[in-house]
This record gives C-alpha cells, sequence and structure tokens, in this order.
C-alpha cells in the first residue's frame, strides 16, 4: 500500500491521537476549545489533501498534483485564519491587563507567531492567484471607474506602514484621466503591491504615486520611492515567482514572498498594459504601469 492510502486509513486514528496530545499539554490550556475545533473541522481535510498530493498513481498527472495542492492550500487557509486570529484575540486581552505587564516577553513569542502566520497565509494566497493565472481562471471584470476614490482607499490602508517607518506618502492625481475603465478589485491589488514594496524596501525618504493621462487612449501610474534600489542584474528577474533581490537577513524582516511582481505582472498582462522598472541602487526605484483607457475583458 503506498503512503497516500496508509495515510487516508489513519486519518482518524491521526485526528484522534491529535487532539488527545493536544489536550494532555497543559501548555495550551487557553486555548483548549479553538484547539480542538480547529483540530476536528480542518486536519481531516488538510489529511485528505495530503494523501491525494502523495498518491503514487496519480503522481504522473502534474494537473492533479497541481489541483491537490491548489486544494491543500485553501484548506490550510481556515486553520491558520483561525490561528492568526485567536493569537491576535490573546494578545489584545492580555495588553490591556496592567497587571501582566512583566510577561510581555512572553507575548513577543506570540507575536512571532502571528506574524508568520500571517505570512503563511500570504504565501498561500498568494501561490493560488499564480495558479489561477496558470490555470486562465484570473477574469477581467472592467466598469468605469473612479481611480481617485480607489487610490484614496488603497494610501488610507497602506498609510499606516509608511508612518511607522516616517517615511513620507505623497500622493499626485491631479492629471488622472476623466474616464477609465478597469477591473477596480485588479488595479487595488497592483497599487496595494507597488505601494507596499516601496514602503518595504524604503528606510528614509518618501515613497510617492504619480497617476496621469499619457496619450488618448493610455494612462498611467508611477510609484517612486527613495529606497535601496534593485541592482541591475536582477532588474529584469524581479518579476519572476520566488525571486527576491534581498533576503531577509539583509532586510532585517521577514514579509516578503516574492510573489508580489508576479501577480502585478501577470494583472498588468491581462489588462493589456504594460510595466518597467528604473532603479539605482541606495537611490531608489521607480515602477511605472502604463493602462489602456479602456481594459477590455479577454473573450473565451
Ligand atoms: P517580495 O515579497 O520579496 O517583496 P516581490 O515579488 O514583490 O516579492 O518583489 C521581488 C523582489 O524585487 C523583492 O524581493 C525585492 O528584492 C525587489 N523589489 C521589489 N520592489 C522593490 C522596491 N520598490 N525597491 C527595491 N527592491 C524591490
Amino acid at each position: 500500500m503506498d503512503f497516500s492510502q496508509t495515510l487516508i486509513h489513519k486519518i482518524d486514528a491521526i485526528v484522534d491521537q491529535w487532539v488527545e496530545a493536544v489536550y494532555e499539554d497543559e501548555q495550551i490550556e487557553a486555548t483548549k476549545e479553538l484547539t480542538f475545533k480547529a483540530v476536528r473541522d480542518s486536519l481531516p481535510k488538510v489529511l485528505t489533501a495530503l494523501a491525494t498530493v502523495l498518491s503514487e498513481s496519480e503522481k504522473s498527472d502534474l494537473q492533479t498534483v497541481k489541483d491537490s495542492l491548489s486544494q491543500l492550500a485553501h484548506e490550510l487557509k481556515t486553520p491558520l485564519t483561525s490561528i492568526i486570529g485567536y493569537a491576535d484575540l490573546f494578545l489584545r486581552q492580555h495588553r490591556q491587563k496592567p497587571e501582566l505587564k512583566d510577561s510581555y516577553t512572553n507575548l513577543e513569542s506570540i507575536e512571532r507567531v502571528m506574524r508568520s502566520g500571517r505570512l503563511i497565509l500570504r504565501l498561500i494566497n498568494d501561490t493560488l492567484e499564480i495558479s489561477r493565472y496558470d490555470a486562465g481562471r484570473m477574469i477581467l471584470q472592467p466598469t468605469v471607474t473612479d481611480v481617485r476614490g480607489l487610490i484614496n482607499s488603497v494610501v488610507e490602508i497602506i498609510e499606516p506602514l509608511a508612518r511607522n517607518k516616517e517615511l513620507a506618502l505623497v500622493v499626485d492625481y491631479d492629471r488622472v484621466p476623466d474616464r477609465v475603465i478597469t477591473d477596480p478589485l485588479r488595479l487595488q491589488q497592483i497599487i496595494t503591491n507597488l505601494l507596499s514594496n516601496a514602503i518595504r524596501y524604503t528606510k528614509s525618504g518618501s515613497v510617492r504615486l504619480h497617476c496621469e493621462k499619457v496619450s488618448e487612449e493610455q494612462w498611467a501610474i508611477s510609484v517612486i520611492d527613495s529606497g535601496i534600489g534593485i541592482p541591475l542584474d536582477a532588474q529584469s528577474q524581479i518579476f519572476n515567482p520566488y525571486f527576491r533581490a534581498v533576503s531577509d537577513r539583509e532586510l532585517q524582516s521577514s514579509d516578503g514572498t516574492g510573489l508580489g511582481l508576479a501577480i502585478v505582472s501577470h494583472l498588468v498582462e491581462l489588462m493589456h498594459g504594460e510595466i518597467k522598472v528604473v532603479s539605482q541602487p541606495e537611490q531608489g526605484s521607480t515602477f511605472t504601469v502604463i493602462f489602456p483607457l479602456e481594459a477590455i475583458a479577454r473573450e473565451d
């Protein structure tokens, strides 16, 4: 019997033993209810998906393996979201209790759990997004879009990140075209990714967003930062999935996935646009995306 079959046969036993072990562990008393529910509800699905991925008989079929991995990623999202949610709740409750001030160092470990959880969740979401594109399931939904309003709402979300690093976040959309037809959700994704990268890779100075009509058929958004820049030999690779020009250690952070720009370039392609980067190490980078004024959904 291959390993996947064994796994399928043992799922109930694994879940029972897991739940039992969790109950016996005094250390996780506080989250007993959560742990039990999360394990009981989600683990069987995760194990089934894992068994499919491992299945010898289906290994030759690459598409099946890909589909199974997507399924596995989907199944991981639920328990992960609950881990992040409860860690967050736990942190907030404990921060409100002054008598627990001394245990702040312990809270740091929970914060680490939460940060890692968020990163894995982002990795899963980004991977699913790439696989949706590869499978031709990323579809545009163009509509008349209020670009100014959309930029304002993205900036509102991103602003705290810039404030934390004391970076000036400047928006200039005076010359935005009067009428743009695009997919607002996809546009929002592109701007969010470019702005968060600009902030992530800038230590001091500013991040600017500039938006204008460039011809009778096109408009453009540029995100300009005064950050670490990108070496010339890396510039052609940054749009490849999982490519990263700097390591977490150099950056002293751990929230990159290497997938953001790959997704952005897929979205730009879908919108029949074009993305360019001009960058100089230690000086900064400018990412410019040129879009048609009227995006057209692909005919299938
Ligand atoms: P990540 O999650 O690592 O930021 P991305 O796909 O968004 O992944 O970017 C790929 C790589 O391109 C990054 O790891 C970084 O090295 C480089 N990069 C992206 N944006 C910038 C920027 N604004 N300034 C400097 N480097 C950048």
